[in-house]
């Protein structure tokens, strides 16, 4: 049986879902989650679903979040749980999914571990909302509009627009196939997710002043909490705005690291135009895509290590591609 057709199954099997994805939570990890549960509901209407996580208020447009039922232990033995966007359990936001009796995990991740009884894992999927496309176009669901918007808003973001590299011919076929069949509001989507107060582009502003570029190519800009108080911003911002300092000259690789106060630890963000850097992220606790990671980092010493090491892998990348 195909992949499409196992996971199918199990939907239309189950009477209570859950559906989770990673922590931190961002356009696909929202759109994937929350467009699978609008097209399971638009085509399977009486079934229990709850979409969970903490929330992020700039991505409220996506969709509200769902509070479990207190009785974690009848879920864990009844409910399916559906892990979008997400490859280790660690990074799971709200509940193990290692407990649940019935798992699957979507994801386009690389792969870290088993967490799930089915895992659907593609690497060279844009997003996650692609893959529930790509599901949905394979089995008998149907699409409404308001399910096609939420998936299109998390593959706009994790492609850029169509941007980076990971917009392969099945994107465009996929969304292609979206459009033709669901007349979504591509104009209000953009909005939705490039709208921006004025106090954002002023922070823009001063990250713009303030990246430090080794001699390497590497930029990278550390942000405390006093400064993110005086732009009136959120420790999630860095982390949001990081695609804007894309192509760069002097920068292959750009970090932010972003204080989070309230965990008293700093959010690493990172982005690269070739050296591959999830490998070097997982050496410092962090993981994610070839040219798109992350961390958490507790001191200043950790960071300037990381620096180091990203800065190596540059080194040597630059020296190849000079040969
Ligand atoms: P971000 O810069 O937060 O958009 O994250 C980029 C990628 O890195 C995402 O695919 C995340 O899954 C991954 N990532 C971010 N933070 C971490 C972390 N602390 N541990 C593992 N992977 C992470």
């Amino acid at each position: 049986m195909n992949i499409y057709k196992k996971i199918y199954r199990e939907i239309k099997k189950a009477k209570t879902i859950v559906i989770a994805r990673h922590v931190g939570a961002d356009p696909d990890a929202l759109g994937s989650s929350l467009g699978l549960k609008q097209v399971i509901l638009d085509n399977f209407p009486n079934k229990k679903i709850y979409v969970i996580g903490s929330p992020a208020a700039r991505f409220r447009f996506i969709g509200d979040l769902d509070k479990l039922p207190e009785n974690y232990d009848e879920l864990y033995k009844n409910a399916l749980l559906i892990v979008t966007d997400t490859p280790d359990h660690r990074r799971v936001d709200g509940v193990d999914p290692r407990r649940f009796n019935r798992s699957i995990k979507i994801d386009h991740h690389p792969f870290v571990e088993q967490m799930c009884q089915i895992e659907w894992i593609d690497d060279t999927a844009s997003s996650a909302s692609q893959m529930i496309l790509e599901f949905v176009f394979k089995t008998r669901l149907q699409f409404t509009k308001e399910a096609a918007e939420k998936l299109y808003a998390g593959l706009i973001a994790d492609t850029n627009r169509f941007l980076f590299a990971n917009s392969t011919p099945k994107t465009f076929e996929l969304v292609s196939k979206l459009i033709k069949t669901t007349n979504i509001d591509i104009t209000k989507t953009y909005e939705n997710l490039y709208k921006r107060p004025y106090k954002e582009i002023k922070f823009q502003g001063y990250l713009s002043e303030n990246f430090i570029i080794t001699e390497n190519n590497v930029g990278y800009i550390k942000i405390n909490d006093e400064t993110l108080k005086k732009y009136n911003v959120d420790a999630a911002m860095p982390g949001n705005m990081i695609n804007n300092f894309n192509h760069i000259n002097e920068m292959l690789v750009w970090v932010t690291f972003t204080e989070d106060k309230e965990l008293g630890s700093y959010r690493v963000s990172v982005r690269s135009r070739g050296p591959i850097i999830n490998e070097v992220l997982a050496r410092h606790g962090g993981g994610g895509h070839i040219y798109a990671s992350g961390a958490r980092l507790k001191t200043d010493e950790e960071m300037d290590s990381l620096i180091y090491d990203l800065d190596l892998v540059t080194k040597e990348y630059l020296e190849k591609a000079s040969n």
